[in-house]
């Protein structure tokens, strides 16, 4: 081991599950300085990593990556997997942005709790090559768990890492990472990672509709794919219900002031509706007449709608529709 070893400083992506956490302890055995870094954006987040950082101690930086991520899902060199999760593209641009900020901070190397084999499409020996290669950083993503089955990166080739210390799991079993989390006495840690909006079927059947409509989204309206019933009218504006208390308060909460319109029943419960920005006057009338239906009203009276926009305050009259009547605008 080279001299310098208490110098030796790498960055690795932390996505907040036990495979991070054993990887970066494998390396902090060795002496060497860890650091993590978790990127965020709508369809993931960064809370399993800040659990693991407290649990470790290990120092963590979250940075939002949307608008660089947007660019590479509109059109991910390697495509999509089972829904819109471009899962190749995705950790090549995450291990580029890590390198960045490896070398601004003076760290010598990267890496992450990979294990080889371990996902179907993302973790195989060619999608981790795919990666190194498409994210400039070839030779510095060290996988410490897996390290032993695959080749020598330019760390322990510099003998920064000791690779005999280093570990040699592969496939999908778990029975080597606990009985490591055990060594560690690790005994408590975030359920496995997981929970990318964008391996959810529902999400980005919203979320194309979103992308094929819209060329520049915003982090709110990706947000609110989460919530409420979702329609598009003929004429490509979006329409959102509040389904429950809690999507009305989203719906107040991520909608856009500027461009979007609230609405809600005047004097009796009901949903929160957002009417997306350039609704003409005849969509605005059936978003009010979606409301009404939704609220429960007796479907032959004339409700008042009340509007909310920047402009102000309109109350619109209108005769409920039915779900049942608008169920081909949904999304
Ligand atoms: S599941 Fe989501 S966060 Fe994970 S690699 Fe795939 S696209 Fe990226």
């Amino acid at each position: 081991m080279n001299a310098n070893q208490d110098k030796i400083k790498a960055l690795g992506l932390c996505s907040g599950g036990l495979d991070s956490i054993l990887a970066a302890l494998v390396l902090q055995k060795q002496g060497i300085h860890v650091e993590w870094i978790c990127f965020e954006t709508p369809f993931f987040f960064s809370d399993k990593a800040k659990k693991a950082a407290q649990i470790t101690g290990i120092s963590l930086t979250v940075k939002d990556i949307t608008e660089t991520y947007l660019e590479m899902l509109r059109d991910p060199n390697c495509g999509y997997g089972k829904n819109m999760n471009p899962c190749m593209d995705c950790h090549a641009l995450m291990f580029k942005m890590a390198g960045e900020i490896m070398f601004k901070r003076g760290c010598h190397f990267l890496f992450s709790g990979e294990v080889l084999g371990q996902r179907p499409m993302s973790q195989t020996r060619n999608a981790l090559k795919y990666v190194e290669k498409h994210s400039g950083m070839k030779g510095y993503i060290l996988r410490p768990l897996s390290a032993q089955k695959l080749d020598e990166t330019i760390p322990e080739q510099k003998g920064w890492v000791d690779r005999q210390k280093l570990m040699d799991i592969a496939g999908r079993g778990r029975k080597r990472q606990i009985g490591l989390a055990a060594e560690f006495g690790i005994t408590q840690y975030p359920a496995p990672a997981g929970g990318c909006l964008l391996t959810d079927k529902d999400y980005c059947r919203r979320l194309k509709d979103l992308l094929d409509h819209k060329k520049n989204v915003s982090a709110n309206e990706l947000t609110l794919l989460r919530y409420g019933r979702h329609f598009r009218t003929l004429s490509r504006v979006k329409i959102i219900v509040g389904r429950t208390q809690q999507d009305n308060k989203n719906i107040y909460k991520y909608h856009d002031p500027e461009s979007e319109t609230i609405m809600t029943v005047a004097n009796h419960p009901s949903p929160a509706v957002l009417v997306s920005g350039g609704a003409n006057p005849g969509e605005l009338y059936l978003a009010a007449a979606i409301c009404a239906g939704y609220s429960k009203m007796p479907d032959k009276l004339t409700v008042e709608v009340r509007a909310t926009s920047k402009k102000g305050s309109d109350i619109l009259r209108v005769l409920p529709v039915k779900p049942s009547e608008v169920k081909h605008l949904l999304v």
